[in-house]
């Protein structure tokens, strides 16, 4: 760093809209885009994605009809607007500094909604397969799993290994999606030990369906995990 952005350090910008940022409640970001943000607000009990405005609520349509192994899915967001846009940006754009804001918020939202953010909580990010890792260079569930872990004091490990990538879930029905997911994932071989009898807390950026949650619960419980939760940045709105 040369001596005079030590003096005068560069004044920090939203990584979204690009303006100058003179305060703001999360890192990164400006007031203006987390306004722009829609929260969830009618949470399905089980997945936690936006309830339809007819339902106040219950079970989206899609937990009524799927059984869930996760103890619970928690999403701070609704997958629409500028929540959309901003993940959007740091999946495909790698703006990794967005992962701060976003983890931000999803720490808080899940010590708002469960008392329990103790120390037995494993951090484990939902993974890219190698193919789809090699080419986008990154994986945005593992930034914002680290980002959860450093805020909320907790050790995130790779657990898991995604042997291939799954197509879009949402239009399948139960049984394809479950064929569709049937052995995607495995936990790594040097690290089944390391879950046995452990709660963990599963990353993503976003919940569509919940099944591949679910499917990567399912491996974990199998290897000895305790209780999987998933906590994800956003999650889609059920119709
Ligand atoms: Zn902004
Ligand atoms: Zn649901």
């Amino acid at each position: 760093m040369v001596l005079r952005d030590r003096l005068f350090p560069p004044e920090p910008v939203c990584l979204s809209c690009q303006e100058k940022i003179i305060f703001s409640t999360l890192s990164n970001i400006c007031d203006n885009c987390l306004k722009e943000m829609s929260f969830v607000t009618r949470r399905c009990l089980r997945c936690g994605s936006q309830l339809p405005e007819t339902q106040i609520t219950g079970f989206c349509q899609i937990c009524r009809s799927q059984e869930l192994k996760l103890e619970s899915i928690r999403a701070p967001l609704i997958y629409r607007g500028k929540a959309r846009e901003v993940l959007l940006e740091l999946k495909y754009h790698k703006n990794s500094g967005l992962a701060l804001p976003l983890g931000q918020l999803m720490v808080d939202y899940w010590k708002f909604f469960s008392n329990d953010i103790s120390r037995d909580y494993l951090v484990v990010p939902v993974p890219l397969s190698r193919e789809r890792l090699t080419v986008r260079g990154f994986n945005q569930a593992r930034l914002l799993g680290e980002v959860v872990a450093r805020e909320a004091g907790l050790v995130i490990e790779d657990i898991l290994i995604r042997k291939r990538n799954t197509p879009p879930l949402y239009h399948l029905n139960n049984q394809q999606r479950n064929l569709v997911l049937r052995g995607a994932f495995r936990v790594q071989a040097d690290r089944a030990g390391r879950v046995t009898g452990r709660k963990i807390l599963l990353i993503d950026d976003i919940v569509t369906t919940g099944s591949t949650l679910n499917e990567a619960a399912t491996i974990l419980l199998a290897a000895g995990a305790c209780q999987v939760s998933a906590l994800t940045a956003a999650a889609a709105e059920r119709v």
